[in-house]
């Protein structure tokens, strides 16, 4: 008690100084971003114009590798193939802080009317297609370029170590080649040094500018791939008890998995989907085939839930098959983990968001049945992600052009708020966990 009453002003005497300096720094934040945000819309718009496919992001990655460079941080290019890391130390020790933003287009033709409209054309799978930045991503690469502007002008303040972290291919690698997220981790991006904490947003379409979307634990879906390949014995369509009919067996596997979700899982715990998109088997009317094959995917927000529906798949789908007297094949493949906010590092960024973007215009969403690929690096380390809004602000969020259609919108009005609470983001981190752990 006495060692406590003896020490307690000059305990409160730290905290009231890592506050004062917390502001002083946050106040910094905002002066920077309000001079820097025509910068980032450029830089934005520039991207939009310009888009680049998965893996193929090379002028973006140059153009974000010079900008890096220019602001006197070191960076690596060429990781996971077009992938940039910047590594901007402070000049007082602390932790090490990831803050990643996607860089790649998709296959879409824009046929939004811009002055900065893209117009790039490229070949994908064969094909000639257009190329648009559909999802947002070119915000995400000007926001982070923006924030790496505003953090390395506060090198002198800056309590540990900010990674930049540029990712190719977040909406998946052309067939035959690896990338993304995972590519990165494997080649070593969360090493030298070691990565703490990595936060990340994505920009939304239907969220007003000004607002901000988030949830903890499960926020985005795990995503698997599922083919079923089910065995029976050919025969005349006439005399069906000559064979063994893998329709048949289809159709009722089809209807069994449908009860996974419905009568095993525990969903009042978290959503789950089981869906199959394509069947294949047959060629004519009066014969029963050999051999039906079936492909889906499979959403789960937990990983419990997600093994579970794994388990069910193979049981339900392989004993219908035996009934039958088929013989079933369940392969199942694993694409994206679950998006997983860290509950304690959100709870700690939740005033961060509130005191940034103003408390009411902070909104604890539902979960999605999408995937992100953030979700590798956030199963390394705690991850925060977030979702920032892009919509402007008279529009009615029923009515805008979802994300990959060729008509998709962003307002980039709202692109400082996300310079801000990144950096803010990353400042706090660094505050709290310098003195905490006294690295
Ligand atoms: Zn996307
Ligand atoms: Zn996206």
């Amino acid at each position: 008690m006495r060692k406590e009453f003896y020490y307690a002003p000059l305990l409160l005497m730290s905290f009231l100084s890592v506050d004062t300096v917390a502001q002083d720094l946050s106040a910094m934040v905002d002066k920077q971003v309000t001079t820097l945000e025509d910068k980032v819309i450029a830089w934005r718009r520039d991207f939009h114009e310009h888009p680049e496919l998965s893996n193929r992001e090379f002028k973006t990655a140059e153009k974000v590798a010079k900008h890096l460079r220019s602001l006197g941080i070191d960076v690596q290019t060429g990781v996971a193939h077009t992938g940039v890391v910047g590594l901007l130390k402070g000049n007082k020790p602390g932790p090490v802080v990831a803050l990643r933003a996607d860089m790649d287009a998709l296959p879409v033709t824009e046929r939004v009317d811009l002055p900065f409209a893209s117009k790039v054309t490229t070949e994908y799978n064969g094909e000639e297609v257009g190329v648009m930045h559909a999802c947002g991503h070119d915000t995400h690469v000007a926001i982070l370029m923006g924030t790496a502007e505003v953090l390395a002008s506060m090198k002198k303040e800056l309590q540990g170590t900010v990674k930049f972290i540029f990712q190719p291919a977040e909406e998946g690698a052309p067939a035959g080649e690896e990338g993304g997220a995972e590519l990165m981790l494997k080649e070593g991006v969360f090493d030298n040094p070691k990565v703490d904490v990595v936060y990340g947003l994505h920009i939304n379409s239907s969220t007003a500018v000004g607002h901000i979307g988030y949830r903890p634990e499960g926020e985005m879906a795990s995503v698997d791939g599922l083919t079923i390949t089910i065995k029976g014995a050919q025969t005349h369509g006439a005399y069906p008890w000559n064979g063994v009919d893998p329709i048949v067996t289809a159709a009722q596997i089809v209807l069994g998995l449908q009860t996974i979700v419905s009568r095993n899982l525990e969903i009042i715990k978290a959503p789950a989907v089981v869906t199959i998109g394509k069947i294949e088997g047959g060629v004519r009317s009066n014969i029963i085939p050999e051999e039906v094959t079936m492909i889906g995917t499979i959403r789960a927000l937990d990983t419990g839930m997600q093994e579970k529906i794994h388990q069910r798949i193979r049981e339900v789908a392989t004993n219908i098959g035996e009934s039958a007297g088929a013989t079933v094949e369940v392969a199942i493949s694993k694409h994206y983990p679950v998006t997983y906010n860290d509950p304690a590092l959100t709870a700690a960024s939740l005033p961060i968001l509130e005191k940034t973007a103003g408390k009411e215009q902070v909104h604890l969403i539902p979960p999605r049945t999408g995937a992100e690929d953030f979700s590798f690096f956030a199963r390394e380390v705690p991850g925060f992600f977030f979702f920032l809004g892009g919509m402007p602000p008279e529009m009615d969020p029923a009515e805008v052009p979802p994300h990959h259609t060729p008509d998709f919108y962003i307002d980039d009005s709202g692109l400082a708020l996300g310079v801000r609470t990144l950096a803010n983001l990353t400042l706090h981190y660094m505050d709290t966990h310098t003195h905490a752990t006294g690295k």
